[in-house]
């Protein structure tokens, strides 16, 4: 038959068949907000009158600025499910892109957290086509931001039920931009097609096998990627959500997972480094509701993965993918015939971006766009396609015909290496690989082995200036309570990496900046040593 792939699909199976399931919120306050999908249906018909009420046209954008809570999750309905689309704004862009990307996706209403209304006034006047704010709250804090209205008042009294009109699944459901770390951010719109072929692969038991038996807790933001695609995933098959809201440090976290049976999470390497120290100095917490955790946007280290099988038997399943491809692209579950395999080697593989999930293509090309070697280390630009990939960047002709091959296939910017067994292995971006001598030397590889070095617990590889070798690498380190010597730190690098690949240098650092999505932030470091240039 000829169904259209919607939203609205997704949505009506958890209200029809869950109306019962929780969505758990934790506040700002710390008190759990708690409905159901059956509550939660509801009012995202409210919220969608309200927006008939507002004039908001079909096809246009409204925007959010916004956290992981169930007044966000709503928007992820109401907009696209009446013909509109919802804009994830990332709260953490620089001034110049924040009012770029708003102006870009000529957002119409802006609904804001409380938490980040001083960010919007600050950028207000600068906004061409905002006409309406709206607080997500019960009521509106004292603000300069005119018209302005509460969230509660602005959905109180609209009726519980809507006619949802007939939409094309092509039709555009979602934007977000990229963050913008090389240049201006640039927009990748989703449709309702592939959200929803996204949310089914996302349920595959080959990837994050997201069930109705699931408690899901998304600390991914909602504003990158569409969370990852939990929230969606998590809708179409009934799963209990848990949204952190503020409360994303380990502390908080673990409670959630403790007390609301939390068995899958998702986040950023970062958070799950942060969560491991945490739970070394508070033996007592207890996050043995897990069952598997996706970990993904940067490579988590191999010794990272073992420490949660080890230590808390909490499985890490890496995954990779980008904002352009909404964004699940490979996931490094172990093949049947590598189970045999000893401890080592099963590691490695696991270390790895993965194998493309279903319904997910990648190929892998050298300058001339002909495809490497499957020899596990030919290094080539990892291009892709998949029904849930962008096709374009809105309005950027150079962008677009930068970023896509001849044939239409997504240029990734990745560098990435694959094996006969059709693992994927990042080796680094093309804006941080380090060209020494006119030869590569991986950062990812670099940081990996010394976050396996006990006496470090956060560390990033840099490229800087040198006058002969063109870029030498650079090593910014955290350590945790042991002392260690940079002399030390490149033995330990030594027994794995030819010395041309040493860092000459090591920073001993506080912390490791992060980017906006949560990142180590490699431009932020550049920028701080960007004299640094060893002799
Ligand atoms: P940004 O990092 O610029 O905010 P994205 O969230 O879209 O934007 O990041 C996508 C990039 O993150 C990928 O192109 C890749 O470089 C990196 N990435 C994502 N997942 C992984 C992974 N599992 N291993 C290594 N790199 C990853």
């Amino acid at each position: 038959m000829d169904v259209q792939l919607t939203l609205g699909e997704l949505l009506d199976r958890a209200v029809r068949l869950f109306p019962d399931r929780e969505i758990v919120t934790k506040q700002p306050d710390g008190d759990r907000h708690r409905y159901t999908y059956g509550e939660a249906g509801a009012r995202i018909n409210q919220l969608a009158h309200a927006l008939d009420e507002l004039g908001v046209e079909s096809g246009e954008r409204v925007a959010t600025v916004a956290l992981n809570h169930y007044r966000h999750f709503e928007l992820y309905f109401a907009p696209p499910c009446s013909g509109r689309s919802i804009h994830m704004c990332n709260m953490r862009l620089p001034d110049e892109h924040f009012q770029y990307i708003i102006n870009d996706a000529a957002d119409r209403v802006v609904f804001v957290d409380p938490a980040f209304i001083e960010k919007i006034e600050a950028n207000a006047d600068a906004f061409e086509t905002v006409e309406q704010y709206v607080v997500l709250a019960d009521d509106v804090p004292k603000t300069s931001l005119s018209p302005v209205v509460a969230y509660e008042d602005l959905i109180e009294g609209q009726p519980t039920e809507y006619d949802w009109p007939a939409i094309d699944e092509s039709d555009e459901c979602g934007t977000c931009y990229t963050s913008g770390t090389t240049g201006k951010p640039k927009g990748v719109s989703y449709s309702h097609r592939g959200v929803y072929l996204h949310s089914m692969m996302s349920g595959h038991t080959d990837t994050n096998g997201i069930s109705q038996r699931d408690t899901v807790l998304p600390v991914v933001p909602m504003f990158h990627a569409n969370g990852w695609g939990v929230p969606y995933a998590a809708t179409f098959v009934g799963a209990k959500q848990v949204l952190p809201g503020v409360h994303t440090d380990p502390g908080p976290v673990a409670e959630l997972i403790d007390d609301e049976g939390v068995t899958m999470s998702a986040a950023v390497p970062t958070i799950w480094l942060e969560m491991a120290e945490y739970l070394d100095d508070n033996p007592d917490v207890d996050i043995s509701n897990i069952d598997r955790l996706t970990v993904g946007g940067a490579a988590p280290p191999e010794s990272l993965i073992r420490r949660y099988d080890e230590e808390y038997d909490a499985p890490i399943i890496q995954g990779w993918g980008m904002t352009e491809t909404s964004p699940l692209g490979t996931m490094s579950t172990l093949r049947k015939e590598l189970e045999d395999r000893d401890p080592e080697e099963r590691y490695a593989y696991r270390a790895k971006a993965g194998i493309p999930v279903p319904g997910f293509r990648t190929r892998i090309i050298d300058d001339d766009d002909e495809e490497v070697p499957a020899d596990d280390e030919t290094m080539g630009e990892l291009t892709v396609r998949a029904p849930w990939v962008a096709d374009t960047y809105h309005d950027r002709p150079s962008a677009n015909r930068e970023s896509f091959t001849e044939d239409g296939w997504l240029r990734t910017g990745d560098i990435a290496t694959h094996d006969e067994q059709g693992y994927i292995d990042i080796v680094d971006r093309t804006k941080d690989v380090i060209k020494s001598g006119g030869e590569w030397i991986s950062s990812v590889e670099l940081e990996n082995e010394l976050m396996a070095h006990d006496a470090v617990t956060e560390a990033t590889v840099i490229a800087v200036a040198h006058e002969k070798w063109q870029e030498r690498p650079l090593a910014c380190v955290v350590t945790g309570e042991h002392e260690v010597t940079a002399d030390e730190l490149r033995d330990h690098l030594g027994e794995r990496f030819p010395d041309w690949w040493l860092p000459d240098e090591f920073e001993f650092l506080d912390e490791i900046p992060r980017t906006s999505t949560g990142k180590f932030d490699k431009m932020a470091l550049r920028e701080r040593l960007d004299d640094a240039t060893v002799d």
